[in-house]
């Protein structure tokens, strides 16, 4: 597997020792840049309800460029987009961010993201802090309100969020009904509490990739 973390963070990341001794098969860490400010600009989300791109403003490009994007959330499909055509994604490929990232549902809103999938994916380790907890709207009416002290263990969310990549990516499985298992689809922190390891169906598909004793 390969996991691009964006080079803003790259020196502050904690989790490559962790990650690389969870996973069984050999993982390849690389630091990531985007290179278009623009873009990143473009696609931020505007409004909670719509889904509708703005050209930006010169300021907001201008910040873009030297990293004052603190309460600014990404439109996640387009950024996802983005990268998989800027890397390699013939084998499983995660860029790992601290932006927020949000897809609109079919409810007609905008929903903050841990994680993004498709050909590649995107996990936002800000997205494993905040995307469990209160509804996108919360977060842009107290835009720069990130600051809650909220108990979610990083490193297990991820180890989550990168087997269900893999899953998907191989074997186009993605979610496990087992509230215990590392791919039910967790939407809060108390759900996030309860998974302990692999189901019985999954331990047999994923037992071989994975050191479960590495899951804390
Ligand atoms: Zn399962």
């Amino acid at each position: 597997m390969k996991i691009y973390v964006e080079d803003s963070f790259w020196d502050s990341f904690l989790f490559f020792e962790g990650i690389r001794k969870f996973f069984r098969f050999s993982v390849e860490f690389n630091p990531y840049k985007f290179k278009d400010p623009y873009f990143l600009a473009y696609i931020r989300v505007r409004n909670p309800n719509k889904r509708e791109f703005y050209e930006p403003f010169p300021v907001e490009v201008e910040n873009e460029k030297r990293g004052l994007i603190k309460g600014v959330i990404y439109d996640g499909v387009e950024l996802l987009r983005y990268f998989s055509r800027d890397v390699d994604i013939s084998e499983p490929t995660v860029l790992i961010t601290n932006r927020l990232i949000a897809t609109f549902g079919e409810d007609g809103r905008y929903h903050l993201r841990m994680i993004v999938i498709g050909p590649a994916a995107i996990i936002s380790l800000k997205g494993i802090l905040y995307a469990p907890a209160k509804p996108l709207q919360y977060y842009m009416m107290h835009s720069f309100g990130f600051d809650e002290k909220i108990d979610v263990k990083v490193d297990k969310v991820l180890k989550m969020l990168l087997l269900q990549f893999y899953a998907y990516f191989k074997h186009e499985e993605i979610f496990c009904e087992s509230e215990e298992c590392m791919l039910h689809n967790c939407h809060t922190t108390e759900e996030i509490k309860k998974v302990k390891g692999l189901c019985e169906r999954h331990r047999k598909m994923f037992g071989d990739s994975v050191n479960l004793r590495g899951l804390s």
